[in-house]
């Protein structure tokens, strides 16, 4: 990079300043565990914005994904549909349990999910749709509810990114019968390290406050409905800590300010970058007009894998930090030790083409419209 541009960087956590203060309250109180004061405001927070009645916070996105798999009761043999292009913990909690994972390709226009090859994929040994909705832009929600319906299979959320999105006005994370939130240091709302289970059906429930309570009866205890705690299932260390619910208590109380910068910069870029996506030089989020998405990530989808290390090697010559994202998981070492290679094309396409922008709240104005004389300067335009 030339020495007299400042790096932008990929991506920078955003504080409020209010994160340090409850972590000295915490931190004073001298209760550390969880479930002190701030993990109740969280849920009451969820319950309140998002009408989640039923909710764990739990220490990742990936071990709320874990408990699901345990609710399920998901065996070995069982199939489980997911899309392949996603991260590795929207599968892995169901490899875990002994489950076969059949992977179903994107849609051309997105990269989440298609519906279609979900349906293709069902048989008698399915278990559990699980979907990702991409960049917190809402998957075919309706459609995906009518093939889990017809087939009564449970319909799943990984909501990893999708915080604060909606569709036909409904938070996502309500339309499965259960959903995974994270709060990692690379989304919207950061903990630290931290995620969220939420059950909408409550026949899950009672099972799941056993999970959650390494697999005793502890919240029946504390409620004063047995006498003494027993080991009564299986169950794990699932809990967030105090620390990372004040941290992510700060978050959430400026959610709105944070999304409000966030989708400053996401129509930036979309409106700025149209003009050369109608020459189609690349391809750009697609927005569903049922939609309200969280601006969690902004990307360009190049014409060639080529053509993408070229772009971001040009703009990384400029001081700006891209990135790609997800390995289509069907091409990973993994899955292929022990699974003959299937063409899942549009997955492999985002796999190879797709490019992510630096979209993080507080990117100046100078930095956005560095961006995009960048990708403009590389295209000759
Ligand atoms: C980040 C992410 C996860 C895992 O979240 P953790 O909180 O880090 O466990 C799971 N699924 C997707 C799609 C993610 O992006």
């Amino acid at each position: 990079m030339s020495n007299d541009l400042e790096l932008i960087p990929f991506n920078k956590v955003f504080l409020t300043g209010k994160e340090q203060t409850y972590l000295n309250s915490v931190l004073s109180s001298g209760n550390l565990v969880a479930d002190g004061i701030y993990t109740p405001k969280c849920r009451s927070f969820f319950s309140v914005r998002y009408q989640f009645e039923n909710t764990f916070l739990t220490s990742s996105c990936t071990a709320a994904l874990e408990m699901m798999a345990l609710l399920l009761d998901i065996q070995a043999g069982d199939e489980i549909i997911a899309p392949a292009y996603t991260f590795v913990s929207t599968v892995n909690p169901f490899i875990l349990r002994g489950a076969r994972i059949r992977f179903a390709d994107s849609l051309a226009h997105s990269p989440n999910i298609d519906p279609e090859a979900v349906a293709a994929l069902i048989n008698a040994k399915t278990k559990a749709i699980i979907v990702m909705h991409y960049a917190g832009e809402a998957c075919d929600m309706k459609r995906l509810q009518a093939i889990a319906s017809d087939n009564n299979i449970p319909l799943l959320e990984d909501a990893a990114h999708a915080i604060d999105s909606f569709y036909e006005g409904k938070p996502l994370g309500s339309f499965g019968q259960m959903s995974a939130f994270s709060f990692h240091a690379s989304k919207n709302i950061v903990a630290g390290e931290a995620g969220l289970l939420v059950l909408n059906e409550t026949k899950y429930l009672e099972r799941a406050q056993v999970l959650f309570e390494k697999g005793t009866n502890r919240k029946a205890f504390s409620r004063g409905e047995v006498k003494a705690y027993e080991w009564m299932d299986i169950g794990s260390s699932f809990a967030a800590s105090e620390l990372n619910a004040a941290c992510l208590m700060a978050q959430l109380e400026s959610i709105e300010v944070i999304q409000q910068m966030r989708l400053r910069n996401w129509n930036h870029y979309h409106t700025a970058l149209s003009a050369l996506a109608q020459k189609s030089l690349f391809q750009l989020p697609y927005i569903d007009a049922n939609g309200q998405h969280n601006a969690h990530l902004y990307y360009v989808v190049c014409r060639s894998k080529e053509e993408r290390i070229a772009l971001s090697e040009f703009l990384a010559k400029r001081g700006i930090e891209t990135a790609f994202h997800y390995q289509a998981l069907h091409q990973s070492p993994f899955y292929l030790r022990t699974h003959p290679y299937e063409s899942l094309p549009q997955a492999e396409r985002y796999a190879d083409c797709l490019l992510r922008l630096p979209v993080y709240p507080d990117l100046t104005q100078e930095a956005l419209d560095r961006v995009v004389a960048g990708i403009y300067a590389f295209f000759g335009q």
